[in-house]
C-alpha cells in the first residue's frame, strides 16, 4: 500500500510525539520539531480528549499543525494516559477522519479491534465518506515490561487487519538480541512497518530504523521530554547518529559495557566517520553484568555471537569496555581449540575450526576464526574487536595508547622504574604491558592480594618478560621513579571519590623535576592527581590523551584511514566539559 506524503518511498520518517496539555503550547513544539528537522509530529492527545468539546480543539490543533502529524489517544490500558469511554474515542477518530484537514495517520491500538469489534466497520465507514486526504492507520501494539509471550498471534492478527495501512510493533527490548528479532520483523513486514525496542536496549532499532527499511522512528526534542524509554532526542539522531544518511549497507560499530550511557565513544567515533565520510555509525551497545561473573560472559558471548551472525547488520567493530575487557579474551580462547601462541611480537591465530567438543551453532561459536593479539592474550584483557572479511581480531589499544604517551613525555621504558597505582583491568594491562617493553614496574594496589596475582601472572608469562612487575602497598611508593601512573578510579569526576588523589599529597613535592604523573583516569576538569603535579612542575599526562589515542587506534584499524585524532580529541574535551557536575 502506498502512503499518501512520503517523501521517497524507502525514506524513514522521523517523528516527535508531543504530549498535549494545552493546545496552544503543543504547536510551538510542533514548529520547534519541524525547525530541528522532524517529518511528522505525534500529537498525543490521552490527557487532552475529555469531553466533546476537547474533540473540537483536537481537530484545530490538527488542522494548524505547522508539519504533517498523528492522532494518537492512547487508553491506560496500552500504558497511556487516556482514561475516558471508548465511545467518546470512537467519535474523536471519526471526526478526525472526516475533518477538512485530517491528521495523516491515526493511531489506533491493535487491542482495541479486539475489545470493540465493531470498531473496523464503523471506521471503514467513515473512511467511505472522506475525502482523498483521509486519514491512513497506524495499528499499534505495546508492550512496556518486556517482549510479549504471543507476538506472534499479534502479529498474525495485525495481518488480518485490512484497514491498517501501517503497523507498529513495540516492546521492551531485554536485550540487545531483540534487536535482532524486531529488524527481522521489518525484513519479512507485509506493509509499512514500525519496530521500536524500547529501554537502554532498544536504542539499536530506533537508530538502524532505516537500515532495515523501517516506517519511522520516534524522537523526543528534548531529554526531558520522551514518551517511551530509550527514546533518542532529534538531535542526538540527526547529529550524532547522522540517521539521515543510515541505509541498508552502513556499517555499524559501538561500544560494549555496562554501563554504556555516557560513554564519550560515540561522539568521538561518529564524529570521525563523519570527516572522514565513512558510510558508518557506532552506538552505545549495553550488555547487561551483576553480581554473578558467568552470568556476565553468558550475556556477552550470546549477544556477541547473534549480532556477529547477522550479516544484514553488517557490524564490523566494536570498543569494549567495563567489565567486559577479561570476558572478551575468554570468549576469544573459547573460540578456538588452540591456544594462543605465546610470541609477544605478533597477532596469534586460533583456528576457527569447530572444535570437537564444541557445536558450531551461531550462539556458541562464530562461523570465522577469532585472532588474538598476543598482548591480549598476555594481559587477559583486550578493548577491541573487528570484524575482517576472513577473521574476527581480538586487540588491546589500551596498553599502546598508553605506552605512546609514556614515550612522548620522554619516559625511556626499556630502562625506568615505574609505579601503577591500581591492579584492577587497566593497572594489570599496563604493568604487563610496561614489563613487556622492558620497564621495572611498582604495582600498588589497595586490595594487595590483586597486585601480587598480578605480580604471579606476569612472572609465568612464556616467553618471559624483559622487565618485571613488583607488587607492593599503597603505603610504599617508591620516591624516585620515571613515571607514576594512576589506573585506580580516584579522581574520577563522576565517581564517589572526586576528589582523592592516588598519591600521598606530601609525596608530590619529594618527586625529582622531570617525573612524569599519568592520570589514566578522565574526567571534567582536573584530577588531583595532575592538579598537583602541575602545582609542583611536573610532567603530566592527561587519561584523555590516552583515551583518545587509543580511539585513534581503534578507527585505523577498523577503517584503514588515518584516524582524525585532533577531531577526535576536541570532541571529547567539549563533550567531557558539557557534563553535568556530579
Ligand atoms: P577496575 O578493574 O574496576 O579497577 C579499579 C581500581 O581502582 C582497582 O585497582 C581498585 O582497587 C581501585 N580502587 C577503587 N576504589 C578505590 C579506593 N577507594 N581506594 C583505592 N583504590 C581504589 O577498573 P579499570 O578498568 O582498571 O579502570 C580504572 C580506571 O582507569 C577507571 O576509573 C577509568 O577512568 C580509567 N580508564 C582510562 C582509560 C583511558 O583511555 N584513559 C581507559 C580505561 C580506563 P581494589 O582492587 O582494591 O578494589
Amino acid at each position: 500500500p502506498t502512503i499518501a506524503g512520503r517523501k521517497s518511498p524507502g525514506m524513514t520518517l522521523i517523528a516527535v510525539p508531543i504530549m498535549v496539555q494545552d493546545a496552544h503550547a503543543a504547536l510551538s513544539e510542533a514548529a520547534l520539531a519541524k525547525d530541528l528537522g522532524s517529518d511528522l509530529v505525534e500529537y498525543r492527545l490521552d490527557e487532552f480528549i475529555s469531553e466533546a468539546e476537547s474533540i473540537e480543539a483536537a481537530i484545530s490543533l490538527v488542522a494548524d499543525s505547522p508539519i504533517p502529524c498523528i492522532a494518537t489517544c492512547r487508553p491506560t490500558w496500552e500504558g497511556g494516559h487516556y482514561e475516558g469511554d471508548e465511545s467518546l474515542r470512537q467519535e474523536l477518530f471519526e471526526r478526525l477522519i472526516a475533518a477538512d484537514h485530517p491528521p495523516r495517520h491515526i493511531d489506533i491500538e491493535l487491542a482495541a479491534f479486539d475489545r470493540t469489534p465493531a470498531l473496523e466497520s464503523v471506521l471503514r465507514d467513515a473512511l467511505a465518506n472522506a475525502g482523498d486526504l483521509a486519514p491512513s492507520f497506524i495499528v499499534s501494539m505495546h508492550d512496556f515490561e518486556t517482549r510479549p509471550a504471543d507476538l506472534t498471534r499479534r502479529i498474525l492478527r495485525l495481518r488480518e487487519l485490512d484497514i491498517a495501512r501501517v503497523h507498529k510493533i513495540a516492546y521492551r527490548a531485554r536485550s540487545l538480541r531483540d534487536n535482532l528479532e524486531l529488524f527481522e520483523l521489518l525484513a519479512t513486514r507485509d506493509k509499512p512497518t514500525i519496530a521500536v525496542g524500547m529501554g537502554e536496549f532498544g536504542l539499536m532499532s530506533r537508530v538502524l530504523a532505516p537500515k532495515f527499511g523501517g516506517y519511522l522512528t520516534f524522537a523526543s526534542l528534548r531529554e526531558s521530554s520522551t514518551t517511551a524509554p530509550g527514546q533518542p532526542t532529534i538531535r542526538d539522531l540527526l547529529d550524532l547518529y547522522r540517521f539521515r544518511s543510515i541505509n541498508a549497507k552502513t556499517q555499524v560499530f559501538g561500544v560494549v559495557g555496562w554501563p554504556v550511557t555516557h560513554s564519550l565513544s560515540p561522539h568521538v567515533h561518529n564524529a570521525a566517520f563523519e570527516h572522514a565520510n565513512i558510510d558508518a555509525v557506532y552506538l552505545p551497545l549495553p550488555i547487561a553484568a551483576g553480581e554473578d561473573p558467568d552470568q556476565s560472559y553468558a550475556s556477552l558471548k550470546a549477544t556477541l555471537l547473534d549480532l556477529l551472525a547477522n550479516p544484514s547488520l553488517h557490524l564490523q567493530g566494536l570498543s569494549v569496555t567495563l567489565p567486559h575487557k577479561e570476558n572478551l579474551v575468554t570468549l576469544a580462547r573459547e573460540q578456538s581449540p588452540v591456544a594462543p601462541a605465546s610470541s609477544r611480537s605478533h597477532e596469534s591465530v586460533l583456528a576457527g575450526t569447530p572444535s570437537a567438543e564444541g557445536d558450531s551453532s551461531a550462539a556458541t561459536k562464530s562461523q570465522r576464526p577469532w585472532h588474538l593479539d598476543a598482548l591480549s592474550a598476555r594481559a587477559n584483557a583486550a578493548n577491541t574487536l573487528t570484524v575482517h572479511p576472513d577473521h574476527i581480531s581480538i586487540t588491546n589499544t589500551d596498553a599502546p595508547a598508553a605506552l605512546s604517551c609514556l614515550h612522548e613525555a620522554g619516559v625511556e621504558l626499556a630502562s625506568s622504574n615505574i609505579t601503577v597505582l591500581g591492579a584492577g583491568g587497566v593497572g594489570r594491562t599496563l604493568a604487563i604491558a610496561l614489563a613487556d617493553a622492558g620497564a621495572q614496574v611498582s604495582l600498588a594496589n589497595r586490595t594487595i592480594e590483586r597486585a601480587h596475582a598480578v605480580a604471579n601472572a606476569a612472572a609465568s608469562l612464556d616467553p618471559p618478560c624483559p622487565g618485571s612487575v613488583h607488587p607492593i602497598a599503597m603505603d610504599e611508593i617508591p620516591n624516585n621513579d620515571a613515571a607514576y601512573i594512576n589506573a585506580t578510579s580516584l579522581g574520577l569526576s563522576s565517581g564517589p571519590n572526586a576528589d582523592k588523589n592516588p598519591l600521598e599529597e606530601s609525596q608530590i613535592p619529594e618527586l625529582p623535576p622531570g617525573t612524569v604523573l599519568f592520570d589514566t583516569v578522565y574526567s571534567k576538569g582536573q584530577t588531583p592527581l595532575l592538579e598537583a603535579g602541575n602545582k609542583r612542575g611536573l610532567r603530566c599526562i592527561k587519561g584523555l590523551d590516552m583515551f583518545v589515542r587509543q580511539a585513534a587506534a581503534q578507527f585505523q584499524g577498523w577503517t584503514k584511514h588515518p584516524a582524525p585524532a585532533g577531531l577526535m580529541g576536541r570532541v571529547a574535551t567539549e563533550r567531557l566539559a558539557s557534563e553535568p557536575d556530579a
